[in-house]
């Protein structure tokens, strides 16, 4: 079979205009990016906002990560195909935007596989229509702005040692984790220890992902906290007058964007936070409309159900203008044979002990979104390693838990690859269900991290460092304590442990520190120890990529 690229370049896609016509999208509506790309205009989402009719959500999310691979957005995209052009009923994927610093370090594109993608994937996965770059530019503008303000104004006092902020930039840079800045002669600025993180993981991305309006962005920019006095007051960025130029810079990338899939299907792919330490899911603006333009809404939430998956349902779909009505848990074969092996080596092998022992993890996904009162499925993505008796054995074991699954060849046929399970999928939606949360908004922080990992990770209980009990107290006396939370944890493990594979219980959960989102309105609960700013790999993905004499791109999965 040829690679994602290969396939992607080998297809023609339709003009955007046409794409959009088929959601009732007019010319007019867009602003062309190329022929193949749109932004939704102002203009045509405050008039579709209006419309009373919404579609059925589907939620797409998985097993808990491994080397083996999952194919979450492969799915999403075949599973939306499916919908779209064999049962021909109107459908609309939304999707986060890939972030540029995995592209080149470990995990290559993320546009989909094989001939469930969404093209021009070369575009989406690089520059695209210049979202990210608007982020970054927006990121740094505002640190800049607030170390001008400190060398010369400072008339809040502002301590250059409790600045929170941190400049961004969209590429896997470990040495720049921890800088200095300011350094030498007094004109350049006041000196002082700081930080990159890796756009996607800003709070200005997760705001990116959370207006709802240009009104909005700005008030939530204003909110952000800068960092304290030295008399230890909170500094906002409304208090230094910043939020008008730093949503003048992100204005034109909150209009969601238009391509499509391989067979044509629409698709917003908008907005990228990571959801290990930030929320997982594109931007509430490309799913709202979205919901307002067609019948079947499918969407994917980042990194295993426990992530993405419980901050979807727990904080995402508050923002939403309804919450899923069904959840497809993706899983393979080979993942969860990982689960028990914890080897790539041997996976092409037919292994029926290590595949029931690695079930655990699936169970546990499975069984935690069945809590939430939605309807699930689970969709097995066939890889050509599997063997019969293998996807027999876990179907069983799927039923045996009274949950429905189907295996899909999504990546090797396209919709062809899974006409049944698309059609389960839309029988689910059709079942009543009414989302049952975690957790209370009202509840207190502690037991919001508390019912989170003790239902969802299986935790026995949580142990605070003395820093995150500091910085309760500090949030308590701030006022901001009720806000949701966004439990940053590793994706490899329901634990905070990533070395510990399968479904754990009984652990102790270690919070290690609490950082208040003000802006984008919740607290990120650091658990384990979680990076914002990743670092490349030995063999990094930017080894195999490369560009021909006439532009064309190759390697990028
Ligand atoms: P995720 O969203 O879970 O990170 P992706 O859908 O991006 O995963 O897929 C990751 C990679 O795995 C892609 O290169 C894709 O082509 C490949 N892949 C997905 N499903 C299959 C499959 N059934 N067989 C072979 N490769 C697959």
């Amino acid at each position: 079979m040829k690679s994602d690229i290969e396939i992607a370049q080998a297809t023609k896609a339709l003009p955007i205009k046409e794409i959009a016509n088929k959601i009732g999208l007019k010319e007019e509506d867009l602003e062309l990016y190329g022929n193949d790309k749109a932004k939704v205009k102002w203009s045509a989402i405050r008039r579709i906002k209006t419309e009373k009719h919404l579609a059925k959500l589907v939620l797409v999310t998985s097993i808990s990560p491994t080397p083996a691979g999952e194919g979450k957005s492969t799915m999403t995209i075949g599973l939306a195909d499916a919908i779209n052009n064999q049962l021909h009923k109107k459908t609309i994927i939304a999707l986060r935007e890939p972030s540029m610093g995995p592209v080149f370090g470990l995990k290559g594109g993320a546009t989909g596989g094989g001939m469930a993608q969404v093209i021009p994937m070369e575009d989406i996965n690089l520059h695209f229509t210049g979202d990210m770059h608007a982020l970054t530019s927006a990121i740094d503008t505002l640190a800049a702005l607030v170390d001008n303000y400190l060398y010369q104004d400072n008339s809040l006092d502002l301590d250059p040692n409790k600045i929170l902020l941190k400049r961004g930039l969209d590429v896997n840079d470990r040495s720049l984790r921890k800088i200095t800045i300011g350094k030498g002669s007094k004109f350049n600025g006041v000196e002082h220890d700081a930080s990159f993180a890796i756009t996607v993981a800003n709070e200005l991305m997760a705001i990116l992902c959370l207006a709802t309006s240009i009104k909005d962005l700005k008030h939530r920019i204003g909110e952000i906290l800068v960092g304290y006095s030295k008399a230890g007051d909170p500094i906002f960025v409304k208090d230094l007058h910043f939020e008008g130029a730093i949503a003048a810079l992100l204005g034109k990338a909150l209009e969601p964007n238009l391509v499509q899939t391989l067979e044509h299907t629409p698709a917003l792919v908008h907005g990228g936070p990571f959801a290990n330490i930030a929320h997982g899911a594109n931007s509430v603006m490309a799913t709202n409309l979205a919901l307002h333009m067609s019948d079947y809404v499918i969407t994917e939430a980042g990194f295993g159900s426990d992530l993405g998956g419980q901050k979807f349902m727990d904080f995402v779909s508050t923002k939403l203008e309804k919450a899923p009505d069904a959840v497809v848990v993706v899983a393979t074969v080979r993942a969860l044979k990982y689960q028990a092996e914890q080897s790539t080596e041997n996976l092409h092998q037919e292994n029926l002990a290590a595949l029931k022992a690695g079930f655990k993890n699936l169970e546990r996904h499975m069984n935690n979104m069945r809590n939430y009162n939605v309807p699930v499925i689970v969709l097995i993505n066939k890889f050509d390693t599997d063997t019969d008796a293998e996807l027999e054995l876990l179907q069983r074991l799927i039923k045996d838990q009274g949950i429905d699954s189907e295996v899909v060849q999504y990546h090797n046929l396209g919709s062809q690859g899974g006409i049944k399970a698309s059609e389960k999928v839309v029988a689910l939606t059709e079942q009543a269900s009414e989302i049952k949360r975690v957790y209370n908004s009202t509840d207190d922080l502690k037991i919001k991290i508390q019912k989170v990992a003790q239902q969802i990770y299986h935790a026995k209980d949580v142990e605070y460092s003395e820093q995150a009990e500091r910085a309760l107290q500090h949030l308590i006396k701030l006022g901001k304590d009720k806000l949701p939370i966004i439990i940053a944890k590793t994706q490899y493990s329901f634990s905070d442990d990533k070395k510990v594979l399968g479904a754990p219980s009984d652990f102790i959960l270690h919070v290690k520190n609490l950082a208040l989102k003000n802006g984008a309105g919740f607290i990120v609960v650091f658990t384990g120890s979680i990076l914002d700013m990743p670092g490349l790999p030995k063999h990094p993905a930017a080894l195999d990529i490369d560009i021909d004499d006439n532009g064309k791109i190759s390697g990028l999965f």
